[in-house]
């Protein structure tokens, strides 16, 4: 690595408090993990060169939120061209869909993804009309195929995932493999469409085939004001939010598919919660516990992305009690005594970064539901 290593990128930061929108150049130096921001407007240091191992680089690219000293800073712009063309090809991104076939399979596929070294960058779980169905599909209207196509893509939920990678536009379709997933089986049955899939229609996954599209198939699902197959949400759910700290390390998939053994997801998406969010979303915690512990839930709920779930009992009983004890106890080194099988003594490392948030009590389940999916909206 050269010496003195400087990237820079134009970040944007809504302040909560006055709802003042700020502009930094934040610099990250990869040899010393140093970041240091300077406020445009006013031409002055904000942040002098300081050491923040916290921030990932892999989180370097635009349109990403990164969160240093508890600020979401939103990469707007390069800062330089050394920069742009460092960073470009580094962050290629493609649109990836689970189809309704491999709903069930979610999890599994997340943690492939997430094993193969992208990173998921967007995430909503969705419904789509055959109309809308079409729309995706527009490229290939008039094809013998395409009545059956559009019907098999809205009998389902689906996963649209924005994905980033070095060449990730190839590298995604190479982790799929052919569109016949009989084809696949045959040449490439490590693939997702030979492990999931069944023929020429249904087929497990989708991925864009070029930058144009990639760029239009991010937009269909993520654009501004864009939110197609919005879903209905059910009653007797309760949210699972899988913290920041399980989806920077890429277990998500994990605890997705440990979630899909007993439980249906019936709603999704990947948020990057503000203080004020996150604030907002545990206010019943904040008399309960002592004020250092209700900081730093704030603090880890804000510190990246988090994935949020809709999770029903499958034969439509209420989902709140039951999902609390696939949760587990609140601290993992007692769950690890008491229910090791759990999902926060699997993946918890302490009463804070305790791998997942579940609703607590059965009123509540439609209020925090309701606030991630209604209120709140979605990484774009
Ligand atoms: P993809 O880019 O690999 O997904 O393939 P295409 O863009 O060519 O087609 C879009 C989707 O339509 C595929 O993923 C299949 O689900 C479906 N499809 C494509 N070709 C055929 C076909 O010849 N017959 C049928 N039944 N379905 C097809
Ligand atoms: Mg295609």
């Amino acid at each position: 690595m050269a010496a003195n290593l400087r990237y820079c990128f134009i970040s944007e930061w809504l302040d909560p408090a006055s709802g003042i929108l700020w502009k930094y150049q934040l610099f990250y130096y990869p040899e010393s993990k140093e970041v240091e921001m300077v406020d445009i407007k006013n031409r002055r240091h904000f942040l002098k060169r300081t050491k923040y191992e916290e921030l990932k680089p892999s989180l370097l690219f635009l349109g990403s939120v990164v969160t240093v000293f508890s600020r979401q800073l939103k990469l707007t712009e390069y800062g330089d061209e050394f920069t742009r063309n460092r960073m470009e090809s580094q962050s290629e991104r493609t649109l990836a869909m689970i189809k309704p076939d491999a709903y069930k399979n979610m999890g599994k596929i997340i943690n492939a993804i997430c094993q193969s070294g992208f990173l998921i960058s967007k995430l909503r779980i969705g419904k789509l009309s055959k109309e809308e169905a079409g729309e995706f599909y527009a490229v290939h209207a008039g094809k013998p195929f395409v009545d059956r196509l559009t019907d098999f893509m809205s009998s389902g939920r689906v996963v649209a995932m924005e994905l980033v990678a070095p060449g990730a536009i190839r590298k995604w379709r190479e982790l799929i493999g052919p569109t016949d997933s009989n084809q696949a089986r045959a040449e490439a049955p490590g693939s997702l469409r030979a492990q999931f899939g069944t023929d020429k229609t249904f087929n497990a996954c989708h991925g864009s085939d070029a930058p144009d599209t990639a760029a239009e198939e991010c937009n269909f699902w993520f654009g501004p004001g864009r939110y197609p197959g919005k879903c209905d949400l059910a009653a007797g759910t309760t949210l699972c939010l899988v913290k920041p700290h399980l989806v920077a390390d890429g277990a998500a998939g994990l605890v997705i598919d440990l979630i899909q053994e007993s439980f249906e997801v019936t709603a999704g998406g990947l948020y990057n919660l503000d203080r004020n969010a996150a604030a907002e979303f545990l206010e019943v915690y904040k008399g309960v516990l002592p004020a250092g512990d209700f900081n730093s839930m704030v603090e880890q709920l804000t510190s990246g992305a988090c994935i949020a779930l809709e999770v029903a009992d499958r034969d439509g009983a209420d989902a709140v009690e039951p999902f609390r004890q696939l949760a587990g106890p609140l601290d993992p080194e007692l769950g690890r005594v008491l229910r090791p099988a759990s999902l926060r003594a699997r993946f918890g490392l302490d009463a804070v970064r305790n791998g997942v948030h579940c609703t607590d009590l059965p009123e509540d389940g439609v209020l925090e539901v309701n606030y991630f999916f209604t209120i709140l909206p979605t990484a774009s």
